[in-house]
Parts: structure tokens; sequence; C-alpha cells
């Protein structure tokens, strides 16, 4: 499986589109166009086998048994957790903690660091810009410890205002918690700026990476955040997994955020004692299988190289903003100059809805409504948006077949 993606050493859309069986199918009648990309990308043949492979292979489960099989999966599970840490530069592998997905991983800081540092009058600062997995965790915590919440200001091109942010840091600021790029508007936030005026308060950083982890990329060393949390499925790997980066000392000093087998050293009715990172937040039994796919998307992406990606990808952006502009009344929302490849836009007086409904009927597949961003689309004073967001395997025709649907949409609910 691997040598299927060791392959393709310059970037080839035609050879990556093969890897993808997926796309290879007709929707209402016509080939699909997959531009869903934000909400979930597709997952190439060599995810889907590994996954097969250990199903049929080699299931059992980790790191207690001494038979061949649960090592072997043992093996193979920790594998996984080594290739993230080299794919995130982490300092060590142990601090690489698995979860279901992002929100997990935001809701672990929230309950275990936040419950045990945050208390009351201590403020935490997000942005307009978050996921609601990165605003309600937060506000759970604040309301439980008598917290405050400061969310930093969405300028009209869908930016950060770095000066309001900068405005909000004070000794209060305990955690700071935005993400990597938006999911709703492409935007690329200025995450080491960030984390560095962050840091001069003394606050902690936690980095939503969701949109980040599949287009740009990630050194947490150098980056110097404390907490950097990951989907699988958002970067081609299994639904069901992804990740927490963060410190070691971090770590250590939390207490666990889930009691259970695994986490413990020892267990008795006066006293537990708790097992090191990162098994001591990883209690019960994980989702094995898919973690040990997930290495498998990571081999992928790094087989194509985070630059060569992210330049394709810019490409098809670029061309697909150039021809929505020519379309009637059609508006970008979030139109500034570094965002991974998400086209979100509305049209005059047609509802996103109706639109998304229009391309399904041509086999394309666009996201529409508030993207699990109502603050956002509130301050836009929208419902929602269209979303097209593209992934390696897109192409400069399926770009066209969109806008050729769009015209038709537009003349459509004009005439
Ligand atoms: N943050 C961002 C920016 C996202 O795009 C998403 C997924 N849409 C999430 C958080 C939540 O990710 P998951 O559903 O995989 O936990």
């Amino acid at each position: 499986m691997t040598e299927i993606s060791s392959n393709i050493k310059k970037f080839d859309v035609e050879e990556v589109r093969k890897l993808f069986p997926v796309l290879h199918q007709k929707v209402n009648g016509k080939p699909l166009v997959y531009f869903d990309n934000a909400a979930t990308s597709q997952k190439p043949i060599a995810v889907i086998e590994a996954l097969k492979t250990y199903y049929k292979g080699y299931n059992a489960n980790i790191h207690r048994g001494i038979h061949t099989l649960a090592e072997k999966a043992t093996k193979a599970f920790e594998d996984t957790r080594k290739r993230l840490s080299s794919f995130v530069n982490s300092n060590e592998v142990e601090e690489i903690i698995f979860t279901k997905g992002t929100t997990e991983s935001i809701n672990l800081v929230a309950s275990s660091y936040g419950r045990k540092f945050i208390n009351e009058d201590d403020e935490i600062i997000i942005s307009g810009l978050e996921h609601h997995s990165n605003i309600v965790p937060w506000q759970l915590l604040a309301e439980e410890k008598g917290a405050s919440i400061k969310v930093i200001n969405v300028l009209e091109d869908g930016t950060l205002d770095f000066d309001h942010f900068k405005s909000l840091l004070s000794d209060r600021t305990k955690l700071v918690a935005v993400n990597h790029a938006s999911n709703s508007l492409g935007t690329i936030n200025p995450i080491k700026e960030i984390i560095a005026v962050a840091h001069e308060v003394g606050a902690k950083v936690l980095i939503d990476g969701a949109q980040g982890t599949a287009h740009l990329e990630i050194d947490v060393q150098e980056l110097d955040c404390d907490f950097y949390a990951l989907s699988a499925h958002k970067c081609y790997g299994p639904t069901g997994v992804g990740a927490l980066y963060g410190k070691r000392e971090l770590l250590e000093a939390m207490p666990p955020y889930q009691g259970g087998g695994e986490m413990i050293k020892e267990v008795s009715f006066e006293k537990t004692t708790f097992n090191d990172i990162p098994y001591k937040f990883e209690a019960g039994t994980p989702n094995i299988g898919d973690v040990v796919a997930f290495k498998y998307a990571l081999d992928f992406i790094d087989d194509l190289g985070k630059e060569n990606i992210a330049s394709y990808e810019h490409e098809l952006y670029t061309y697909a903003r150039e021809k929505a502009l020519t379309i009637p009344g059609l508006r970008i929302i979030g139109d500034s100059s570094n965002k991974v490849s998400v086209l979100s836009f509305v049209i005059d007086g047609v509802h996103p809805f109706d639109i998304g409904q229009m391309l399904d009927a041509s086999g394309i597949a666009v996201r529409t409504g508030h993207h699990c961003t109502q603050p956002l689309m509130d301050h836009f004073q929208i419902e929602g948006t269209i979303r097209a967001s593209f992934a390696v395997y897109n192409t400069k025709e399926e770009i066209d077949r969109m806008i050729e649907a769009l015209q038709r949409v537009v003349k459509f609910m004009k005439a």
C-alpha cells in the first residue's frame, strides 16, 4: 500500500485520483465532484486496505496482551503514535495522545487543564473565527469556574484583528484557543505570532488544527504551542480518531480526563495511582484499527509533500476564486490572501441551501449552512454560505463544472 503512494514522487493529480476509489462514481447520473473536504476528506486505498488488513489479520486488544496478535496490534498502534510525533515534530512520542478527534482533544484540555488551572476571574481568549468545538467547551468551563471569555474581532476580509487580540491580553489571560485555519472561510491564522504574544503574559495556547493538518506545515516545537488538536478524518485518515499534542510538563501536571482501564498503574479501593503519559489520558480500549490506518494517511501526505500539496491547492483556489467572481451577484465571504483552499460565498437573492441542492443534482458535493460557526455567520450578518473546499485530488475541470452549474442556477433563479 505504501508502495502505491510512494510511487508518486512528483505531483500528478491523475495518479493521485487513482488512489481514491470513492471518486470514481456517478452521483445523480454525473461523475462525482467532491468539494466537501473541509467537512471530511476522502480516504486513499492505503488507508482502506490498512483497516481491512488489521481486522482480517491481527485484531486484538493492545498493551495488555502477551500473545502474538496483541503484540502485533500494539506495535502497529504505537507506530502511528511515532509517525504522528514526527509529523508534528513533537519533542517526545509520549506527548501524543490519541482521542476521537479535535472535539475530544479540546474537551480534554478544557476538562483537565482547565478545571485544574483556570479559576474565578481568569480569562480565556478565543477568536470570532472558531468552530463550535472551540467555543462551547470553554463556555462550559468558564461557567463552572466563574472565568470569562474574550473574543478576538474578525475583520472584513476574514482575518483576525491582531491589535484587538493584543489589547485583550493581560495577566488574567490563562489560555488562548484559536484555530490554525478557519473551516468556514479558510483564513490561515498567524499562530506563531499569537503564541509568542500570549506567552509574554504567561498564557498557554491551544491550537485547533482540524483544518491545518492536511494543508499546512506543523512544527509544534518551532511554534512553541502548548496544545495542538487534530482529527484524522480531515487529513485522509479514518473517522473517529484524532490526537492531542501537549507539552510534557503540562500533560504531567494535568489530572486524568477519564477513569478506567489502561490509565492506571495500580488500583485499590483505598487509592489509585495513574499511569504515565500518554496512557494516563487514554482510558479504555481505543479505536485501534482506525489509529493503525491513520499512519497510512500521514504517509500519503508526506509522500506527496506538504509544500506540493499547498501549492497545488493554492492553484486550485486561485483558479476557482477568479472564475467565481465572474458570476453575477456572487460575494466571497472572507477574501483574504492567506487562505487554505476554501471558497466560501453567497449569491444575492438565492438561499445557500437551494444552491447546494442544485449542485448536488449535478453530482457536485459542497457544504451549505453555518459550518458550525454560527457566531461568525452572525458577524457577517448572513445565515450561512456555500462552501467549496478543495483537496489534492480535485481538478480545474471539476471547478469548471461547478462554475457552469452555478451559472445555470443563477440564470434559473433570476428567470
Ligand atoms: N475545529 C475545526 C476548525 C473544524 O473544522 C472541525 C470540524 N469541522 C472541528 C474543530 C471539529 O472536528 P471533529 O468533528 O473532527 O472533532
